[in-house]
């Protein structure tokens, strides 16, 4: 699963075999320097889901 910032186009991964990817990448979002010091909340989108393979 990734997701990207929608400011800096940061890209997080998470991995969906733990359960929680969508938390892991919102905490590397979190921690990510971003560009834009005003990015506000949901910033970061989930853009792909691992549905492949
Ligand atoms: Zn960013």
């Amino acid at each position: 699963m990734l997701g990207i910032c929608e400011y800096c186009n940061a890209q997080f991964s998470g991995d969906p075999n733990t359960g929680n990817a969508q938390s892991a990448i919102q905490e590397q979002f979190n921690a990510h320097k971003c560009k834009r010091l005003d990015a506000s909340q949901n910033a970061v989108r989930v853009v792909r889901e691992a549905t492949d393979e």
